[in-house]
């Protein structure tokens, strides 16, 4: 299967409240889908209000576009389609007319339903030049014509919601095609400590635990990396507690294990580093 998910909204499990910071986003987000989505006849009428086709979310790999884009359809009450990209070129070179109706008329019948692109430069990069592969270039024609096939009806209740970490490798047509593009900053330091309470929220912290002095020892650090740090941290009284037991010859004693320290996460910061190094400045 070419799709990697169809999930219905009350299956995702995941809700804008989950999302640490990115306020502005989620807002948008709201505005432009989810109110048109379950109201769509306040759209109807007139000219000025139109709901949007296509949203481009760009930023830094890590920062939660693809938690955006699922906490997206359960607020939106709309199922969840999700491609990826790299795999639908390099897994289905040749059959692009064929799947590109298939994902559309399949997205039809599920509506109110957002389709995520991720890696959407995979699939429709810039035209390649003569060194384009043939099937990447029919799939990404396919897949324009079949999103402004859309009939008008179904357009109000199918989004694309694409997401890139290449905004600059996209197609200037795709870029047309996604007239609401959406910024995904890494976090700042009061962002990282919002982040932070979330994933913090239901460990056995010390008392008093500095979260603003963690905020600030994660500078670059995105939404996935502070992540993958807080498991390292996590994992530090678990591993001195086994070299412990090791060091008197004891197995499986009740464990109780100590309270996290801001000082497991500053230790950790050595397996853990920043991942990008991303100039926003040249996506303009
Ligand atoms: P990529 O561009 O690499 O696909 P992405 O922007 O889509 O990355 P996600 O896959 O959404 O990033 O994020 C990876 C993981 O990082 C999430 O599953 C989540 O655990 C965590 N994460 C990232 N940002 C946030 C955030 N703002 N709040 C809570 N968790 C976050």
């Amino acid at each position: 299967n070419f799709i990697s998910a169809v999930v219905p909204p009350d299956e995702i499990g995941v809700k804008f409240d989950d999302i640490g910071a990115l306020e502005d986003v989620k807002r948008t987000l709201n505005e432009l889908v989810s109110l048109p989505m379950r109201r769509p006849e306040l759209f109807s009428h007139g000219n000025l209000l139109r709901p949007c086709k296509g949203i481009l979310l760009f930023g830094p790999p890590g920062t939660g576009k693809t938690l955006l884009a699922k906490a997206l359809a359960t607020e939106a009450g709309a199922n969840f389609i999700s491609i990826t990209g790299s795999t639908l070129t390099s897994k289905w070179f040749g059959d692009a007319e064929k799947l590109t109706k298939a994902l559309f008329s399949f997205a039809s019948r599920l509506a109110p339903v957002i389709i995520f692109v991720d890696e959407v430069d995979s699939l429709l990069g810039a035209r390649g030049g003569a060194f384009e592969h043939e099937a990447t270039r029919r799939m990404r024609n396919e897949f324009m014509a079949a999103w402004d096939g859309l009939r008008s009806k179904d357009s109000q209740r199918i989004l694309i919601l694409a997401a890139t970490n290449r905004p600059f490798d996209l197609d200037d047509a795709v870029i047309r095609r996604l007239p609401r593009r959406i910024y995904v900053d890494l976090p700042d330091g009061e962002n990282r400590m919002k982040i932070l309470r979330i994933f913090l929220s239901q460990e056995n912290l010390e008392p008093g635990f500095r979260y603003d002095e963690l905020a600030n020892a994660t500078e670059g650090y995105s939404g996935s990396d502070l992540k993958n740090l807080c498991i390292a941290a996590a994992y530090r009284p678990v591993q001195e507690l086994l070299e412990e037991e090791k060091k008197k010859g004891v197995t499986g004693t009740a464990p109780s294990l100590r309270p996290l320290k801001l000082d497991d996460f500053i230790q950790a910061k050595s397996k853990v580093g920043a991942s990008v190094a991303y100039d926003a400045t040249s996506m303009n």
